[in-house]
């Protein structure tokens, strides 16, 4: 399977930000690792691609929110994009 061509402009791939523990459970990282996990996606230019392409996602930590424990934030997330699909 071959990476998607947006994750190489994601912003969890920085040398500041890839040793953030993106891929566990939000409850099992300490609470200012997750807020900087949170800012990093805030800003991150690819936020709706990520968005979309971790709703089969069950777990990690993916445009902004923990997918085990908030699935509704990230569909939220997903209603702003533009049915048109300008972005
Ligand atoms: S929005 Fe997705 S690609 Fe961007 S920093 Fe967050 S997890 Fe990484």
């Amino acid at each position: 399977m071959s990476t998607p061509a947006w994750m190489e402009h994601a912003a969890c791939t920085t040398l500041e930000t890839r040793g953030l523990p993106w891929t566990i459970d939000a409850v099992e990282a300490p609470t200012v690792l997750v807020e900087l996990m949170r800012e990093t996606c805030a800003g991150c230019p690819v936020r709706l691609a990520c968005a979309a392409y971790a709703r089969t996602a069950t777990g990690g930590w993916w445009a902004g929110v923990d997918r085990a424990s908030e699935p509704e934030d990230l569909l939220d997330l997903l209603d702003v994009i533009p049915l048109d699909g300008a972005a």
